[in-house]
């Protein structure tokens, strides 16, 4: 096999070096913009955060870039990675071990040709005495032969930044989010975290919301939304607000007297999922073109984006029927069961008399049975009879103890701070400052 392998380049080396550096220093800006939030609600940790973003900026990959060279090597199909390393400069002993060691770790047929093996020397023109290899932006494979061999999975560091955002409905909730530039993701947390006190089925024009909610960052890189930290929603009934809050016990969104604004079911099985087809008793039915009622609603996803139960229940039944394809039914207590039908394959462990947890994953999505895409058609029992669950007045999630109260009102004065200093206008995801000065400099 004929290897074009490029000789290891300076230029090269120092390129990677500056672009590494500004990745830190973004990753670093945007560390302390959320550390200032965090002085802001505990007080001053600033010195703390900054110590070890100064600490995190002088290394990749667990190397001192000052010390280290790194350079990049792109793999191609059907090349050996023995071949390569031995191209480097790394000993047959040293390729053998590593293969050995790497077995258990990762293995070297997961390799994926386009993607980089990242190699690190003691200085420029010397053998490599490390690699690594990245198969996702989770984490990365280190490969250390500096002393002894050894290979591992890190994982890397996930920082979440807070942000906020604020928006108008127009004509729909979901146009609302469009407009706004806001994710699925977002408007979902909202509706599930208000879904006891807003009834969201009514969104009207004129409705205004606010959101504070996290976004997590690898490597200075947005790997999607985190957790809604707080929501407030503005409808002809008032004002309603949902504050995130967790200690031993609790962990849920109450509003301002501490009652639970969340229900004992989420609104949908899938999540930055959307609605493709409400429940109708008189639907014209897309593949047997015949008036048959649709007596649940689906939610359009890409196949294999999880299904998650909407309650705690247990598992009744894992089951196929020639229409619902691969589908799970789940009693939640003697009122209420849910099923999900046309999953491409069942999470693991699901079988009948298995105990679920709400938010957890029990398959995925697909287009078994009869179904023209791929979406979970989810149904909802109430005594037996199939209901709309979006016109539902479910029960709201367990009340919150009086003794938690007190710690409760501290955080829901801060996060009720912070959303009415959201202001309303067409933009998102705007940076909290909180400090003046910081912001007119
Ligand atoms: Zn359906």
């Amino acid at each position: 096999m004929k290897n074009e392998h490029p000789p290891v380049n300076g230029k090269k080396s120092i390129l990677l070096d500056s672009l590494i550096a500004c990745t830190l220093s973004l990753c670093a800006i945007m560390a302390i913009d959320h550390f200032n939030l965090l002085s802001y609600i505990k007080g001053n940790t600033n010195t703390v955060a900054q110590q070890e973003v100064a600490q995190e900026s002088v290394c990749k990959f667990g190397f001192d870039v000052s010390g280290y060279f790194f350079n990049d090597y792109e793999l191609k199909a059907n090349q050996f990675l023995g071949d390569i390393l031995y191209y480097e400069g790394i000993n047959y002993e040293t390729i053998s071990e590593l293969e050995e060691k790497s077995k258990d770790v990762f293995s070297v047929r997961k390799l994926k040709a386009g993607k980089n093996l990242t190699f690190v020397r003691p200085d420029s023109c010397a053998a490599p005495c490390g690699f690594i290899y990245q198969p996702d932006a989770y984490g990365y494979v280190l490969y250390d032969f500096q002393d002894s061999v050894q290979v591992k999975y890190i994982e890397k560091d996930v920082v979440s930044i807070v942000e906020t955002a604020s928006g108008e409905v127009e004509s729909s909730l979901w146009n609302a989010m469009i407009d706004n530039d806001l994710e699925p993701a977002v408007i979902d947390m909202m509706e599930d975290a208000l879904s006891a006190t807003v009834d969201f089925y009514h969104a009207q024009k004129g409705d205004r919301f606010k959101l504070v909610f996290e976004r997590n960052y690898i490597d200075g890189e947005s790997i999607g939304v985190g957790k809604l930290l707080g929501a407030y929603y503005n409808n002809d009934n008032g004002d309603h607000y949902s504050v995130r809050y967790k200690s031993e016990d609790y962990e849920g969104y109450f509003d301002l007297d501490g009652k639970a604004t969340k229900r004992a079911f989420l609104r949908a099985p899938v999540k930055f999922s959307r609605i493709s087809s409400r429940f109708n008793r008189n639907r014209l039915h897309p593949v047997k073109k015949r008036r048959i009622p649709h007596l649940g609603t689906d939610y359009a996803a890409p196949y294999g984006t999880p299904i998650q139960a909407v309650a705690n229940g247990v598992v009744e039944i894992v089951g196929y029927g020639r229409g619902n394809g691969k589908y799970v039914k789940i009693r939640h207590n003697k009122t209420y069961k849910t099923q999900y039908l046309h999953m491409q394959k069942f999470a693991k462990g699901m079988k009948k008399g298995v105990r679920v947890s709400q938010g957890q994953v029990i398959g995925y999505v697909g287009s078994t049975g009869l179904a023209t895409g791929p979406h979970v058609c989810f149904r909802f029992w109430k005594n037996g009879k199939q209901v709309d669950h979006l016109r539902e007045n479910f029960p709201p999630a367990k009340p919150m103890k009086e003794s938690e109260k007190p710690a409760y009102f501290e955080k829901r004065d801060e996060m009720k701070a912070m959303l009415d200093a959201i202001p309303f206008k067409n933009s998102t995801n705007i940076p909290l400052v909180f400090n003046e000065d910081e912001a007119q400099s």
